[in-house]
């Protein structure tokens, strides 16, 4: 059987691999500083998918669990493209590789980069200078080049147009006064005290709210829960899917099903409606007994969008820190140097201590 072979984008007068140029819409030659531009429209948000005909063949649609073994064509290495990965870099000769996309939905859109490897690490760093107790090693791991990582991420973003009917009571506050028996030095007397008290009126209404470009993650290879703290996603950036935005990043395709990602999405939807009924009921506290919410003109898209992550060990734990690699925005776990903060507390105690004896002996 013959190998299967992955590509990659050689440049037209060395015949280096180029890959894509952060900020820019241009392919890169790192070794003759040669450019070639990628000239791909825009993502027209009006060729996003009808979500309910898809739902409804959704089975059709699950992604393929399929572990893929290529030869680099650059040194020969067999590369494993495990988790349907599109692209990644070798990791003998670092020649930016491409295969093309297994899932039976292909990306819909990229974001590309803005943030190179460079301010990357930049923000990685400040990020760092503003933890307490950030471990020193951290710092100096930051600088290593194989820190970051340039991943696209694959996610479903939903649209929806929705009507909300609720029905609650709205309570407005208010004050009485009122005596209240108190003892005061073995005996009870009377006091007078201001009592709050709430005044409930049944209310209904409804309320409408759109949906555009909802973001949840459509792969579980980094931890959902920080992945949603890199929002907002400048989507109006999103140009139409090409491999060659992809050179010289790991891209993954998904592994959560549309399915999976709808009921996230309507489960966060459906929180911000619950507080747009709080608001529109108004008055000091509320009370919603039920809303009953119409969505319509439903519709989806998988972009891929681009994150500088990395992962260390510290005292023997795991931890992720991820780069929005538009907006430079870094979330991540907190690691804590017990030295340092040992260091803190034994400061602190001398202190009270020298201030304990100070008063004692004056
Ligand atoms: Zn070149
Ligand atoms: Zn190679």
């Amino acid at each position: 059987m013959m190998p299967l072979q992955a590509k990659f984008y050689p440049c037209p007068n060395c015949g280096g691999a180029m890959t894509y140029l952060p900020a820019t819409k241009n392919l890169h030659c790192d070794y003759c500083q040669s450019d070639e531009v990628i000239d791909v429209e825009r993502f027209d948000s009006d060729s996003k998918l009808n979500l309910d005909s898809y739902l409804s063949k959704a089975t059709e649609y699950h992604p393929k669990k399929i572990k893929e073994i290529f030869d680099c064509p650059s040194c020969g290495a067999d590369i494993n493209f495990e988790e349907s990965t599109i692209s990644k870099l070798c990791p003998y000769c670092n020649t930016p590789l491409l295969t093309s996309p297994n899932n039976p939905l292909k990306p819909s859109a990229v974001l590309p980069f803005v943030v190179n490897h460079k301010e990357a690490q930049g923000f990685f760093k400040k990020w760092i200078g503003n933890i307490w107790f950030a471990p020193n090693a951290l710092s100096a791991f930051v600088d290593t080049q194989k820190a970051l990582n340039g991943l696209y991420i694959p996610f479903w973003i939903f649209d929806a147009d929705t009507v909300s009917q609720y029905e609650g009571e709205r309570g407005d506050a208010y004050y009485v006064t009122v005596n209240k028996r108190v003892y005061e030095n073995g005996k009870e007397v009377v006091v007078q005290e201001e009592e709050r008290r709430i005044r409930w009126t049944p209310v209904s209404g409804n309320t409408s709210r759109r949906f555009r470009d909802l973001p949840i993650t459509a792969t579980n290879i980094l931890p959902s829960k920080l992945l949603a703290k890199l929002e907002p996603w400048a989507t109006e950036e999103l140009k139409n899917f090409d491999l060659r935005w992809l050179s010289g990043y790991s891209t993954y395709e998904y592994n959560l099903t549309l399915e999976e990602g709808n009921r996230e999405a309507k489960s966060v939807m459906k929180s911000i409606i619950n507080d747009d009924v709080l608001r529109s009921i108004g008055g000091d506290e509320q009370r919603v007994y039920s809303i009953s919410t119409n969505y319509l003109d439903e519709k989806f898209a998988l972009p891929l969008l681009p994150v500088w992550s990395s992962s260390f060990s510290y005292a023997g734990k795991e931890y992720n820190i991820i780069i929005n690699a538009v907006s430079g925005k870094v979330v991540g776990e907190r690691p804590y140097s017990y030295w340092k903060i040992l260091f803190l507390v034994v400061s602190i105690l001398i202190v009270v201590g020298v201030g304990v004896w100070f008063y004692n002996n004056h």
